[in-house]
Order: structure tokens, then sequence, then C-alpha cells
């Protein structure tokens, strides 16, 4: 829309030259220009002077709670616009249930303890941090959180984000360290916890484990070697065409250093299996030790590159490579699963088991699986039960003999480093009569990132939550842990659906929890072990007093006081008596501590409620904090901590990639905000669907920004037309309002009704959408532009006027509410400008959204069916005008133009009811002066009822110089002679001076 025109009226009423002075051109302090970089900062400081979060709290006290609970983003660095994306959706969440009357709290949070704020503070200290006390090494850490939560609180609050802000959890408080301790020891005394080994990276040089962020991979050169395991169950039951034969399988390792921990090879059960049969080896291969002929299963895929690395010669002719013709029988990997093997140097029987991660891409097919020294091993050595056994100590030394099958002799390689003992062990196959060959590999390889030495994976013992801990349902039915977690999935909303069968696959088929990890900046596993027989104590009253003590000093007291101190003089290990204890050093993953916020902040906060309303993060969530919240609620709660749970997509560049440095596609929240406004990102994160993927980038950043102006221009109009409007004298009942203004207001109120349902169901973008809409199409086409002669040339106090100005007034309060939730900032400037209402709110996030009752008084459906023709001939009264400007045959300008509408019609004159009925409106709307209906003209064959044609041709009469319509009774009113009889009515209201002569110039009215 134009530019309305600005400035007061002037008081020069006996200067005919001053008839522009009569009109009511727009006033408004409301500038065109938003200026959102300075401007957004000064209404925050505004806004945190007059506390009206806690206003907002205030106004709703006792209104029906709705608890959104925040999801902790990590202390660590800027936000970035993922955070900003998912807490703009929180806001919106948030703003849309407070003014719809809930009473919605929101309470940020922060993820403070964990190893990325470790590793960033041991890169800061360095070596120093060798020699430093845990304690101090605990300190530089949560100075260092404190620092981002700081700097990311000021970046939230920045982009219009409302909350809790001076007073957010912390995970490193003291009240949250000790709820998660609590939460613990709920798992402890229910006997949800145990201890057992798990494989972990680890250093043999440090002698510490390492966190997969602590692991480089560099080049590494290992022995590749092919080691046959023979079949010990019977071959018949593998497949018929092996009965009676001497089978064995090849498997294929780089580090024959597991191999005394073998306990099973893993075949692939969909995976086709051969089993060729191959001659005595020759001279250049290896020694196999037999000399009849043998049978190997391999994957079939592998075949070739088997028979060339191991030199397998044809079991027809042993002169010849064998081949394809050699294969005496396949079938699928399932088949082997259950058969047994033995092991190539030790007196241990090796089983047979199927297992989804072996593939065709290398190797035989057959996988040596330990579970001491593999993630994939050890999990399944969890599906098949098999002993967790470990030879290998913290410095990487074999330790075997006596133990498992190692003999009472000493194994050769006894004592020996891993990496050593690999030669040692090559030999041993040889001469077990067991290799097929042995060669080297150059690989990838994970290294200490500290020492830079290759690292192994090894078994240690850590602390578990048993997914298969027996629980009883809360109606008292036996049932384990992980079930209970799986039905409680059925008893929340999942949005998008997905994530119900994604979350629930992944409870699943999870392996039980390992809850600990070897650092130091977190919440210690507050338990007592045994000095004598490390035996854990779990003792109810003493678990007490370690929360009690937390809640009072934090977690750092687990470091500060002794074992002997903490505990009391009676306390006695139950296993074995001794008095004797040790401080486990071991602290919690870091998502059991955010994973029991439900406790922590839910429970004991007196303005939330646990489970809550809502929980709303990113989609790989369901594998974080959605899982981990929801097995500590089930375990201690016996229920799920959320009713819904809502996950947004990622943040993309255009062509749908990830954002990263090296492409330069990046879009910074805060640099948009201190660019283009904290007002863009929100009407960014509104105009996507966030349940996708969702797509950035400068480009799109400045389209919204666009869109802004738009809206932000007719909000200006809305303003500027109401600066001498009074709601309370001069406003209009619906019964009396002009048709036009009846017919926007219940275009008005089913904008309300679709806003506030998709603002229910959460989809915001549909809610832009609408809004988008209305004010292009609504407004600023159709309604603002034709209104603009009512407003500006009737007299001030017009009943017309009035009514009009009645309907600016409504939508201006309607749509400042409607976009309050999104346009936070805008819509409190519109409101603190709006005409003043006795009691109202002092900003409008303190408002309720508009009842449908507010805008139109009961069904006004027959109004807007009425308008759906009017609209249509609209429609075609805008084509013809075009046509006739482009053929000369009219002026360019509509106020010198009339419109004549006549009826097709081939029976009688029988023109359209509701265009007569509208007669008075037509002008109006069509935007022309004069508005003509003319006789039936008769056509051939049939037409529609009440079909209509369109003719324009220059409007009768002369100009008004007022209001520069041409109509046929300028100067009719000798008082004054130059305009119009409606506009001599508006000066004679406003008593303007009549005078004779006639004006030299002309007005312009409308901009
Ligand atoms: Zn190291
Ligand atoms: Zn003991
Ligand atoms: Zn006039």
């Amino acid at each position: 829309m134009p530019d309305a025109p600005q400035g007061k009226p002037e008081d020069r009423k006996n200067d005919p030259k001053a008839l522009k002075s009569t009109l009511n051109l727009p006033q408004t302090t409301f500038p065109m220009k938003a200026n959102l970089p300075d401007n957004e900062p000064k209404r925050l400081a505004a806004w945190q002077q007059q506390h009206l979060y806690a206003q907002i709290r205030t106004a709703r006290t006792g209104a029906a709670k709705y608890v959104l609970h925040d999801g902790p983003p990590y202390a660590n660095g800027a936000i970035h616009l993922g955070h900003a994306l998912n807490k703009c959706i929180k806001d919106f969440v948030v703003k849309t249930k407070t003014m719809a009357g809930f009473d919605a709290p929101y309470v940020p949070g922060w993820d403070c303890h964990g190893l990325p704020i470790e590793i960033k503070v041991d890169e800061q200290l360095g070596r120093k941090k060798l020699e430093m006390d845990p304690l101090a090494v605990r300190r530089a850490c949560r100075e260092y959180a404190q620092k981002y939560v700081d700097l990311q609180r000021t970046q939230f609050e920045r982009i219009g984000v409302f909350g809790r802000w001076d007073n957010p959890y912390l995970t490193m408080s003291n009240g949250y360290e000790a709820s998660i301790v609590e939460t613990f020891y709920d798992f402890f005394e229910k006997k949800f916890i145990y201890k057992g080994l798990r494989p972990v990276y680890w250093c043999i040089h440090d002698k510490t484990a390492l966190a997969e962020a602590e692991v480089e991979y560099e080049q590494h050169t290992s022995p590749s070697v092919y080691v046959r395991y023979k079949l010990t169950s019977d071959p018949e039951m593998v497949h018929a065409g092996l009965a009676g034969k001497s089978v064995s399988t090849i498997i294929w390792t780089t580090t024959p250093w597991t191999l005394p921990a073998s306990q099973a090879v893993a075949f692939n059960p969909q995976l086709e299996y051969v089993a060729l049969e191959a001659g005595c080896p020759t001279s250049g291969s290896s020694d196999v030790g037999s000399s009849e002929p043998q049978l190997y299963v391999v994957a079939e895929a592998l075949l070739p590159s088997v028979i060339a690395n191991c030199n397998l010669m044809s079991g027809k002719n042993n002169a010849e490579p064998a081949s394809q013709s050699d294969v005496i029988a396949r079938f699928p990997g399932s088949a082997l699963e259950g058969a047994t093997f033995q092991h190539p140097f030790l007196d241990r029987s090796v089983l047979g088991v199927t297992a989804e991660y072996v593939t065709a891409d290398q190797g035989t097919g057959a996988v040596h699986t330990s579970p001491a020294h593999g993630v994939d091993d050890f999990d399944t050595g969890k599906r098949y039960n098999l002993a967790e056994i470990q030879y290998v100590d913290n410095a990487g030394r074999q330790r075997h003999t006596g133990r498992n099958g190692g003999g009472d002799q000493p194994q050769p390689y006894e004592d020996l480093t891993v990496f050593k003992s690999n030669p040692v062990i090559i030999e041993l196959l040889r001469e077990k009569g067991a290799l097929l060959s042995a060669t080297t590999y150059e690989h990838s390889y994970p290294h200490c990132w500290r020492c830079h030495n290759p690292i192994i994976v090894r078994a240690t013992e850590q602390w578990f939550i048993g997914m298969e801990t027996p629980m009883l349902t809360p109606e008292g039915v036996a049932t384990t842990f992980r079930q209970r977690a799986l039905d409680e999935i059925k008893q929340v909303v999942w949005d998008p659906g997905w994530g119900e069968e994604r979350i629930s696959n992944m409870i699943a088929t999870r392996p039980d929890w390992c809850i600990s990890r070897q650092r130091i900046w977190g919440v210690p596993i507050a338990v007592f072990l045994c000095d004598t027989c490390g035996e854990p104590l779990n003792d109810k009253s003493i678990n007490k007093s370690i929360v009690d003590l937390f809640r009072k000093e934090g977690a750092d007291a687990w470091y500060i006081h002794e074992a002997s101190t903490l505990l009391p003089k009676s306390a006695a290990c139950r296993s074995c008596g001794h008095k004797e204890f040790r401080k486990e050093t071991d602290i919690l993953d870091v998502w059991f501590e955010s994973g029991a916020s439900w406790h922590a902040v839910l429970d004991l906060e007196p303005e939330l409620h646990s489970p809550a309303d809502l929980y709303t993060e990113g989609g790989d969530q369901h594998r974080g904090w959605f899982h981990s919240s929801l097995l500590t609620s089930v375990a201690v709660r016996n229920h799920a901590p959320y009713k819904m749970v809502a996950t947004s997509g990622w943040t993309l560049d255009e062509q749908g990639r990830a954002f990263s440095k090296s492409l330069g596609n990046g879009v910074d929240p805060v640099d948009i905000a201190k660019r283009l406004g904290g007002e863009i990102i929100r009407l960014w994160v509104a105009s996507v669907d966030f349940r996708e993927d969702v797509a950035a980038s400068e480009n799109l950043m400045q389209r919204v920004s666009d869109n802004y102006r738009k809206l932000r221009n007719t909000l200006r109009f809305l303003l500027s037309n109401l600066y001498d409007f009074d709601p309370s004298t001069n406003a209009v009942y619906f019964a009396q309002m002009e048709p036009l203004d009846q017919f926007i207001l219940a275009r008005t109120a089913e904008l309300d009704a679709k806003v506030r349902e998709a603002y229910d169901d959460f989809e915001f973008h549909r809610a832009y959408q609408a809004l988008n809409e209305y004010v292009n199409t609504d407004l600023s086409a159709l309604y603002l532009d034709v209104l603009k002669d009512r407003l500006y040339t009737f007299a001030p106090n017009h009943p017309g006027r009035r009514s009009a100005q009645t309907a600016l007034w409504r939508i201006a309060e309607a749509l400042t509410r409607l976009i309050a939730p999104i346009l936070s900032f805008t819509a409190d400037e519109v409101w603190q400008l709006l005409p003043k209402v006795a009691n109202r709110e002092a900003s409008v996030h303190l408002a309720l959204f508009p009842d449908i009752a507010d805008i139109v008084p009961g069904n006004v459906r027959h109004i807007e069916e009425d308008w759906e023709h009017l609209l249509t001939l609209r429609d075609e009264v805008l084509k013809v005008l075009e046509e006739a400007r482009t053929a000369k045959e009219i002026s360019n300008r509509p106020s010198e133009v009339q419109v004549v509408i006549g009826w097709l019609n081939s029976l009688a004159s029988q023109p359209n009811p509701i265009f007569e009925r509208y007669q008075n409106v037509l002008p109006e709307l069509l935007g022309v002066p004069q508005v003509h209906f003319a006789d039936a003209i008769v056509t051939e064959g049939t037409v529609e009822k009440g079909a209509f044609y369109v003719q324009a041709k220059p409007a009768a009469g002369r100009k008004c110089e007022r209001c520069w319509r041409f109509t046929e009774d300028v100067g009719n009113d000798s008082k004054y002679p130059t305009v119009c009889l409606r506009c001599a009515d508006a000066l004679e209201a406003i008593h303007f001076p009549p005078y004779n002569a006639p004006p030299n110039n002309s007005t312009e009215p409308q901009a």
C-alpha cells in the first residue's frame, strides 16, 4: 500500500486553498522504518525494568497450568541457528498458551557438566591439569560453564524469548546435583544398578579410558591374519552336504592379540555362505597342518578374495587354485548359529553366532568375536550370554595364565603388551596349524589424543542400569523395566507420529545403560566401596545423608570430605564385615543428569509439575534427552515424564546441506539479530514447518525481512487512521456498521479462528500463512485500499467514517494479539499506540487472544456468502477497467470513471438481488464514483441466472476539488461552489467558512 501522508492539518479555514487541510489525513508516531537492531534492545530493557515476565506469571495465577519443560542446551559456545529455532518454538508455545489463558511458566535450563567442557578446560590448562587437585579442575570447569550460560542467556533474551532468565536451572547447581544423586540412589536402592565389564577405548600408555572425543585417527600398520577355526559340532546340522566331512571356517583379524579372548564366530544370518572343498596346501602357503581335504566355510561374496589371500588349492586338483567349482554346499549364515568350533590354540569351545553387522565388504564373512575388545562383540556377547573374559590389564599386558582356559603353564605371550604379543600369537597359530595367511595391513587406526600412541579397546568395570530389571506395572503386574518403558511410550502423544516408532525401536534394542564415566567434571557416583572386598555399600540412611550434604555443599563435597568422615562409625561391609571404605571415583553419564530434570526441576519447582505437558527438541533426542528422561522417570515414578513430545528437524541451507565453516553457508542468529532484528529470526521460525528439516540462508532471511516490512506498513496504516478515535465514544455497533466494515470483521473473525487453531496444533507456519494472506489479500489489496476515500474525505464524526474506524480498531486489536507470540517486539510497540481502553493490560503479553465475540456478534456466515458474489463482481470490474484503460476509453484515474452493470438474460430483466441490495456499497467497493444498473440485454442461448456484464465509461458531471471524484452535484451547495454535495456536508460539519470564488488549484486527497 502507498505511504500515508503525514502531518497535522493546518488551521487555514478561510483560504479556499486550504481544502486539503480539511481532509482527515493519517497521523501516527509508529515509524515506517522499524530499526529493529536499535529498538529491540531498548524494548528488552523496558520489559526487564517492568519485570514483564513476573507480571505475566502474576496475571495468570490460578489459571490452568501448561508446563513446557525446557531441554537444557549444553553450556559451551555461542548459540547457533538450531538453538534459536528450538527456543523460538518453545517461546511460541509458551506465549500462545499464555494468551489462550493458561498459566504457562517457562524455566530455562542448561546442561553444565560433561566431557566437552572438561576437554576445553584441559586444553586451557594443558600439562598443569595433571598436577591439579580435582576440586581445582572442577572450579575451572564451573567457571567455563557459567561463562557460556551467561552468554547464551543474553543471546536467547535478545531474540525475544520470555522466561525465568534470572533464575534458570543449572545441572551444576547444588540443588540439581543433589537431585541427580537422589535419582541415582532411587535406582540403586531399587536394584536397577549393577557393576559389570564393558569395552571402552583405552590408552595403555596413560592407563586411562578415553572418550570418543579423545580419540584421533592416524595411519597404522597392523598384522593381517587368516585363521582356521575347526567345526566341532555335527556338520550335518549346518547342511546335509557336509555330513561326515572335516569342516572349518576362516576368520580374518588385524588384532591377533585379541584371539586369547576369542569366544565366538559371528555370521550374518541373511548372507549366503559356501562350503569350499580345498586340497592340501602347496609350498607357497602357510602350513595348515593337515593332509586331508578341508571344507572351508566363508561368505560367498568373499570367496575369491579368501582363495587368493589364503592361497587355497582345488579339492579336485591340488595343483590348481580353488574356484567356484569346488563349492559343494550353499546355506545362509543363520545355519551356523549354535554350531561350535575349536579355539585355534586354547582349550576352549567357540560358539557360532549371528550378527547383522557382519558384512561382505572385507575379510571372510566370519568374524572372530571377543566381547572384551569390541562394542559390537560385547553386545553380541550379551545376546548369547558369553562370559565377559578380560586378560589385558591397565598397562595393556596379557595376563592369561591360569584363567579361563589359559592353562597352568604360562602361555608364550604372557606378560607381553598387546602389540608385542601379536607376533608371538601368530607364531603360535602357525605351530597349531591354524594360520592360513599372515601379512600386514595399513589402515586408519585410533590413537590417543594426548600421547599419540595407538590405543586398544578393552573391557573395564562400569556401572550399569539393567534394562531387564524386574518391575511391577502400576496395576501390580510383573514385567520388566524395558517393557514398562515401551508401554509408557504408547501413553505419550508423539508429534510427528514417527517419533513413537523411533524411540520404541531404540528402547527395545538398546543394551543396558552404562552410566559411569572416568572423568572429573560431573556428579560422582556417590557410592562407598568396601576397601577389602569391593562390595558397594547400599544403605538408605547413608544415601540420604549424602543427598542432604550435596544440597548444602554441592557435589564438590564428594571430593572435599574423606569417606571416614562421611560415614557413620557403625558402617560395615555387608559382605565381609570390614569397616574401611573408599569412595567410587567415577562420575555419572551426563544423559543421566539431564534425564533427571523431571525430578530436579519439574518436581521441585513449585510453579511446575510432572509429568510435563510438552517436551520439544530436535529429532536426535529420541536417542538423547527424551530417551534418558523416559528411562529415569519410568524406573523411579513408573510413568513417562511427558504427555506430549514434539520434534523439530535440522537447520540446513537452501540446497539442503548442513551448515559448515568451509562452505561458508552458515546463518548466525546473533548476527541476524544485530543486522536485521531478532524479530526476523522469530518470523523465519514461524514461516517454516519445524517438524521437517528447515532451510535458512541470508537470502531467505532477507525475504522474511521484506514480509516483515509489508506487515509493519499495514499495522502502521491501521494506527495512523485511529488518531482521533476513542472507542468509548466513537465505536459503532456492529449492526449499524457499513456492510463493507461488517464484511472485513467477518473475515477477521475467520482469521482469528484459523490462527488460534493453528497455534493449538503448534502449526506456527499455518498461522504465519493465514496472517500473511489476510494482511496482503484482505487488508492491503482490498479493504484498506477502498477505504481511503471514506476515511479521508468524510467529516471526522460521520457515522460512515466512525464505522470504518471501528473496524480498523477491532482489526488492530485482534491482529496485534494474534501476532504477539511471534512478533513479540512489534506487537508490543503497536499495543502502546492503540486507542486507550479502560483497564487494558499494560503490555500485549499480558492480554488474551481475541474472542470471536470481540470481533463479530454471533454467526456472520451469511455476510461472507453475500460478499463472495460482490468480490466476484469486483474482480470482473477491475478486469474491465484495466481493458478500458489500455484501450484509452477511460481516464487512468478511477475517480473519473463510471461503471455500468447489466444483466445477461434471455427471459426478462432479472437483476442479481445481491448486487441490488448492496447498490450503495458498490462505488466504494469498486473504487469509482458512479455505478449504474442497466436494463437487461437479451442474449442468444441460455445464460446462467443472475449473470451480468460490466461496462466502463467516463464519469458524468465534473470533478470535486476536494475529493477529486467526478459527480453531477459539484457546486449544488452555493456555500461551497467547487465541491460535491458529500464534501459540502463534510465542510459544513466542521464549520468550514463558506467561500465564493472558485479556488485556483486542486487538492490531492490521496497521496
Ligand atoms: Zn595416551
Ligand atoms: Zn567387604
Ligand atoms: Zn467531493
